[in-house]
């Protein structure tokens, strides 16, 4: 007999009492500037087919924890103790490493995420808006993890509601439950492929029942999945950086539109929900959010940074003395950029890795100390060179100029930002927190304002063609038809994002 079900949760703690997760080492501005980086908002990770589970899913998002910091969450299934959960605010290695945790998670199947907020809770997130969500269906309880947005949640999220659906969180995630519910299908995977078809945006989901593990992308494939072995057992992760951590073994991406469905004997079962599209992974991904020991389609994605500076050199060389990379994320494309150009390759900016929100939280005044709490000068190379920095992305501008002070104060001769993207000028709708448009630099600039704005001798990005040659597209972008979501680029948004049109957002199209 199936044992009652058990969902153990941490009760969210008084707002100023919570422990505020220290900046991701990739993530150095988002403790100094709030909006002047692009946050990628989740990452999931599930296996099924290994004894206690929930250590490998732990380890999982751990290696998953760039893609978000803000919280994270474990269910799991036993067959004595029925589902089981635990969600916690901060980071994974400060919530899911004692015993005293780990253990109320038993079970051979487990799924895991780590959030960073914005697509559910407006302001402070709360614990209820923590994922995995639950349901309990008439043939069984099921949990889902999602990574990605959905473009239409407003309007089901109406619907659901005024159908009855009493919903527990303000994530758009919670209305793939709801659907669910709804469904008539008799089981659960066949009910996840009713509700998922109803669902329009980005999603990579994966979701759990008491002995199966399922795993679907989105028609367009925007943000990443991938199957990996583990023994007899089967994982699925966000990024392959995360099989390594377990040792797991990567048998391929989980394609665009296609569900996984794997059972706790090891059986493998793919199904085809959705209508055939052209598929539209996320560019970004390669530029910045994914981690650079990942795999992504084929490529290593710190082959791909460093290709990107070899085609920024081609694009935008100018006479220097020194490449410096504004760590950690430019560090790839900065070498590229170094060895295509021949100029040498130096760090002429050390990132203190032990700088962390809660350190700089107290006080306006260290607030101000802005940048240099996190980055320093390594002034004896810079003094006197003519430097070229080189950055993942622009955002709002904030950082890039506080660092393009810092080194014209450690006595630069000139200072030339190289971008390793195209000018960031629309948000994102699929699973990537961005500023508003006009909050964007490049949405309200041109290149050379820009220049002027932050102050430097020059400024270049990386062109769309160039960014689509470094990851292996030869010709570029094929502009009737591209082979990527690069919206934030391009203001061609392949999902018509129907929530924000609604709420006044403008396509290129209509301006
Ligand atoms: S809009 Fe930009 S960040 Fe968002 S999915 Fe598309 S390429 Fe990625």
């Amino acid at each position: 007999m199936r044992a009652a079900r058990t969902i153990l949760e941490s009760e969210p703690l008084p707002l100023a009492d919570r422990p505020l997760p220290p900046a991701h080492p990739f993530d150095y501005d988002s403790v100094l500037e709030d909006g002047d980086t692009l946050h990628e908002e989740c990452g999931v990770f599930g296996v099924v087919g290994v004894a206690d589970a929930a250590n490998f899913v732990a380890l999982g998002l751990h290696a998953l924890q760039h893609r978000g910091q803000e919280a994270g969450g474990i269910v799991t299934h036993d067959d004595e103790l029925g589902f089981n959960s635990a969600r916690r605010f901060g980071y994974v290695r400060d919530n899911f490493t004692s015993s005293a945790v780990m253990e109320t998670l038993p079970g051979p199947i487990g799924i895991g995420h780590v959030r960073y907020s914005t697509a559910g809770s407006k302001g402070p997130t709360q614990i209820r808006d923590v994922q995995p969500f639950f349901g309990e269906f008439s043939m069984g309880g099921a949990a889902i993890a999602h990574n990605g947005n959905i473009t239409n949640a407003d309007a089901l999220r109406r619907e659901l509601i005024e159908r009855g659906s009493i919903f527990q969180s303000s994530s758009d995630s919670e209305c793939i439950i709801h659907l669910m519910a709804r469904s008539l299908q008799r089981d659960i995977p066949a009910r996840m492929e009713d509700a998922l078809r109803r669902v329009e945006g980005a999603f990579s989901v994966v979701a759990m029942t008491r002995t199966k593990l399922i795993g679907v992308r989105d028609p367009l494939g925007v943000r990443p999945l991938v199957l990996g072995k583990l023994g007899d057992g089967w994982v699925l992760s966000s990024e392959t950086c995360a099989l390594d951590i377990i040792g797991a073994d990567y048998v391929r991406e989980v394609e665009p539109g296609e569900m996984v469905v794997i059972t706790s004997d090891g059986g493998v079962e793919s199904v085809r929900p959705f209508r055939p599209q052209p598929s539209r992974f996320c560019i970004f991904e390669h530029v910045y959010f994914s981690r650079p020991d990942s795999i992504i389609g084929g490529r290593s994605v710190y082959e791909t940074r460093r290709q990107i500076g070899v085609e920024l050199a081609r694009e935008a060389p100018v006479e220097a003395d020194l490449v410096c990379p504004v760590p950690d994320s430019g560090t790839p494309a900065a070498i590229g950029y170094a060895h295509e150009s021949g100029i040498p390759y130096g760090m002429g900016i050390i990132r203190n890795q032990y700088v962390g929100r809660t350190f700089i939280e107290p006080t306006e005044q260290i607030r101000n100390m802005g940048v240099r709490l996190k980055l320093n000068v390594n002034r004896a190379l810079i003094r006197g060179k003519r430097v070229i920095l080189v950055d993942d992305s622009v955002v709002r501008g904030t950082t890039s100029r506080k660092i393009k002070e810092m080194i014209l104060d450690a006595g630069a001769a000139e200072v030339h930002f190289r971008i390793a993207s195209p000018p960031t000028a629309w948000p994102c709708f699929y699973g990537v927190d961005t500023p508003k448009r006009e909050k964007l630099l490049a949405a309200t600039m041109s290149e050379e304002e820009m220049r002027q704005h932050l102050g430097v001798d020059s400024l270049r990005f990386v062109s769309l063609d160039g960014l689509y040659r470094a990851v292996g597209e030869a010709k570029g972008r094929n502009t009737s038809c591209p082979q990527y979501c690069d919206a934030c680029f391009s203001g061609e948004y392949p999902v018509e994002p129907a929530d924000m049109i609604e709420k006044g957002f403008r396509l290129k199209a209509a301006e």
